[in-house]
């Protein structure tokens, strides 16, 4: 009999912790079909970096129908939502809202056809190849739940919808017009990113670094040009430029910790414009990762230095050096997840969804200006996961060859989005309660 009451006991606790958690998910579930709606739209009309304002327009209309105190046009078209709700820290939400400049291939029925033109002029196909529509559809999932919930929580919800991810703009133009300035400055702040390397439904992430120092590198090499026929007479730059890519893959391979990461890739090279011209330059551009300001700096210098030294080898004359260019307005800083925020989120995530659906993950040599937040604002806590993306049968038929699956940025990405949306509106809110939980 006391067996029996003491098991009655058990189970009355267990179904107050498991009451709200059901109580989120089923509210998320009717949710959805909404959801979805305006992911399908968004989807079917993705725009391109800093030109986002169909999307940010829907994302407004949402946040304040939601209840939020909604500003619109911060750093071009970003948005900004707050919801003050009594003392506590200040949370902030971010979902970026831009496309990529690709033409389709999905075979949705709601796939894109729009067009558009980049900063670069090129008129161009645009997708939601990154999944950014889910993002934006989640973010939306996670206002009105909050909203709904707020007797559940105390503090500050700052929800921002951010331009221009792709192009490394967009966080560093909102920082620009008074994000952390106009608007309650953020003690911790939250996102997530749909993954091509996870099956729907799961949630990954990295403790500490989580994606790359990302800087892009301009270098011209000069040489004296002349005729094919006679190149003792010239000092040709083809050959110049092609030591120097050779010299900078010893950068990673032997000058780098062989335990730390760092990647150097000559994405372009180009020179020349007949078979029998000995051109006088030579263009390469290069991406460098890394996940160290260290690292960082131990590779720019080491390009300037290899590019330098290869021309005095050449005998290349002092005043036609090859010249470096570090394109600093567009690197990237490495996105670190902090130790407190990222231990005690996984740590609810497991209790709510179960341990085998979280998964720590080796972090990425992508980029994200997600992480400019954090160096704006030091002592933030900051945390971006996964969320699964890869459709189950997809999964399944693919046993474990990833070569076989679409990737991010690929025109056949097509998540599961129902399942990412789900899945991060749920993910997002539990680890917000968390954060705003009352003291
Ligand atoms: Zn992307
Ligand atoms: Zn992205």
């Amino acid at each position: 009999m006391r067996r029996k009451i003491l098991a009655a006991m058990l189970l009355a606790c267990a179904m107050t912790a498991a009451a709200p958690a059901q109580e989120l998910n089923q509210a998320i579930g009717r949710d959805l079909p909404s959801l979805m709606e305006i992911y399908r739209d968004l989807h079917a009309n993705p725009e391109l970096s800093m030109q986002e304002t169909r999307s940010a327009a829907r994302m407004a209309e949402e946040a304040r129908r939601a209840g939020f105190t909604v500003t619109s046009g911060v750093g071009g078209t970003g948005v900004v939502a707050v919801l003050e709700n009594g003392p506590g820290p200040v949370l902030m939400l971010r979902a970026d809202m831009d496309a990529l400049p690709l033409e389709e291939r999905t075979g949705l029925p709601f796939a894109s056809r729009a067009r558009g033109t980049t900063r670069e002029g090129l008129d161009t196909g645009i997708m939601h190849a990154c999944g950014h529509d889910t993002h934006m559809a989640a973010w939306i999932g996670v206002a009105r739940r909050l909203a709904a919930m707020r007797s559940q929580w105390s503090g500050t919800l700052v929800m921002i919808a951010q331009p221009g991810e792709e192009t490394s703009q967009g966080a560093r133009a909102m920082l620009d017009d008074g994000l952390f300035t106009r608007f309650p400055r953020p003690t911790h702040a939250l996102a997530f990113h749909d993954s091509a390397t996870l099956p729907a439904g799961m949630i990954g992430y990295s403790d500490g670094p989580a994606l790359a120092n990302v800087d892009s590198v301009d270098m011209v090499v000069r040489g004296v040009g002349g005729h094919g026929a006679a190149p003792h007479t010239t000092r040709d730059p083809i050959v110049l430029a092609s030591r120097i890519v050779t010299s900078l893959q010893t950068l990673v391979s032997r000058e780098l910790d062989p335990l730390d990461s760092a990647v150097v890739t000559v994405g372009s090279f180009q020179a020349g414009t007949k078979h029998n011209i000995i051109s006088d330059e030579a263009r390469l551009l290069i991406t460098v990762r890394s996940y160290t300001p260290e690292i960082r700096r131990m590779l720019l210098d080491g390009i300037a230095r290899i590019a330098r030294g290869e021309a005095i080898a050449a005998g290349v004359p002092e005043d036609r050096m090859p010249t470096v260019t570090v394109r600093e307005p567009e690197a990237t800083p490495a996105t670190v997840n902090t130790e407190a925020l990222t231990q005690t989120t996984m740590a609810r995530f497991r209790a709510h969804f179960g341990e085998d659906r979280v998964q720590r993950m080796r972090p990425v040599m992508a980029g994200e200006d997600f992480g400019r937040f954090r160096i704006a604002q030091p002592g933030l806590e900051s945390l971006i996961f996964w969320v699964g993306g890869i459709p189950q049968a997809r999964w399944a038929a693919a046993n474990g060859d990833m070569a076989s699956l679409p990737s991010l940025h690929s025109p056949f990405w097509a998540p599961d989005a129902e399942r990412v949306i789900a899945t991060a509106t749920e993910a997002l809110s539990v680890a917000a309660l968390e954060v705003l939980r009352r003291r």
